[in-house]
């Protein structure tokens, strides 16, 4: 197998004290700024920075290399921390970790990368994605765009119509086809760094929610050397990497905002049990109802995760060509993006019209509006449509 295993025998318990410290900047730092960064729809640079600070950009790198060695299931529970101080910046940092880990599965045969991901450490990078292109609009598994070679060094424009936090990151990692000659899927994946490329702005980010992330489009224009390009084909990085690490740490931070909400709706019936002691809240039902809902969405998303991690810690090549296992990471990101919404809304309704407003300590307005975006980060429909198909074919 050409991906990097770590063998990891930490649980979930050993994180504590980082997960403690995370919390502290959580509330001193990220949730400060949260609702300036939805505002103002800027990136959340303090938050960012204060995560920077505590070389948590670094978690995923192996030990031997200077970083952490998280594991996916760690990683995860970090995003579902910060998930529930600020969308925008768990968001960003889901996506910075998804990079990290495809360099850190794919791309540790080759000096440049290791060396790339050992400067990682040091400097802290922040890592964007450039997938999305005009004209195959969320299929990630297509690209048009293709490089031109000469001598050592590839030219590659791409129509990037969605590159989160793209102005703010170190580097990109972009799809692209393999040559001119390539059909779509023959894709591969490239590492340019800030002094490779230019951006040129497409389009703007001015949306309902996820408004820190900054997902402007742009014409990106990059030259670099061919050491750059990651020595597998994008097909195994999706399979092993990009499709269950993505649908990973995104549900982990959904399960946060989805948390957050009920913490705050727990705070409504709280505030009504006071008024009057003697008799339970009407809406205390509704509070255990969303209740068990959470409950359902964080046990359905960690056992997805629980088995991704099981199969990368025992090496299990053969569980990623399972379409068992790829039906379930789809499940896990259809269920979380619904449930996300279920939970936000009854909170909602727990909570009223202080929920409904946005000048009030239990407003729920951007946990709504990020809510919804879940849905679309790639296309539930797209993702049901392959399901559909590997039904069929999965191994029971
Ligand atoms: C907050 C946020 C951050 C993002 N960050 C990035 C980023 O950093 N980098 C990046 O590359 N992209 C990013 N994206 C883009 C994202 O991952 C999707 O690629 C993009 O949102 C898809 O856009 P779309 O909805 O127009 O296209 P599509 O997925 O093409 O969907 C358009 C419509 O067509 C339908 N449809 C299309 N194909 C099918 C099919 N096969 N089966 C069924 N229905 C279909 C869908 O239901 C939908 O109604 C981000 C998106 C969000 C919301």
């Amino acid at each position: 197998m050409s991906y990097y295993i770590k063998n990891n025998s930490r649980t979930l318990s050993d994180l504590e004290p980082l997960i403690e410290k995370i919390k502290i900047i959580g509330k001193d730092i990220i949730a400060v700024h949260a609702d300036n960064v939805d505002q103002e729809a800027r990136f959340p640079l303090e938050a960012i920075n204060a995560l920077k600070n505590e070389k948590l950009l670094s978690c995923y790198v192996p030990v031997e290399l200077g970083g952490m060695g998280l594991s996916v299931l760690e990683v995860s529970k970090i995003c579902e921390v910060i998930g529930a101080f600020c969308s925008s910046t768990a968001m960003i940092f889901a996506m910075h970790q998804i990079q990290a880990a495809i360099i850190v599965h794919h791309g540790l045969s080759s000096k440049f990368f290791e060396s790339y991901a050992k400067e990682l450490v040091e400097k802290q990078f922040l890592l964007a994605s450039a997938t999305t292109e005009l004209g195959i609009g969320g299929d990630v598994r297509s690209s048009i765009c293709a490089p031109s070679f000469s001598e050592n060094f590839l030219r590659l424009e791409k129509q990037a119509s969605v590159i989160s936090y793209g102005a703010y990151a170190d580097a990109i990692l972009v799809t692209c086809r393999k040559s001119s000659e390539a059909s779509r899927n023959d894709q591969i994946e490239i590492l340019v760094k800030k002094e490779d490329y230019t951006l040129k702005e497409l389009s703007g980010w001015d949306t309902l929610g996820f408004r820190g992330t900054c997902s402007n489009g742009f014409v990106l224009n990059a030259k670099c050397n061919i050491e750059q390009i990651l020595p597998v084909d994008y097909a195994e990085i999706h399979r092993i990497t990009m499709h269950p690490f993505a649908h990973s740490v995104w549900a982990a931070l959904w399960l946060g905002i989805a948390s957050e909400s009920v913490r705050l709706a727990r705070s409504a019936v709280r505030i009504e049990a006071r008024k009057n002691p003697d008799l339970l809240p009407p809406s205390a039902l509704r509070l255990a109802e969303v209740d068990s809902v959470l409950f359902s969405m964080r046990g359905g998303s960690y056992q997805a995760i629980n088995e991704y991690q099981q199969y990368l810690t025992d090496k299990n090549a053969e569980a990623f060509t399972n379409f068992g296992f790829t039906s379930r990471i789809n499940n896990l990101k259809i269920t979380s993006s619904q449930l996300i919404i279920e939970i936000v809304g009854k909170s909602m309704l727990i909570c009223g019209i202080s929920g409904y407003r946005n000048d009030s300590k239990l407003s729920l307005g951007r946990l709504l509006r990020d809510a919804y975006g879940a849905s679309l980060m790639v296309n539930n429909d797209r993702i049901l449509g392959q399901s559909a198909m590997t039904q069929i074919m999965q191994r029971d």
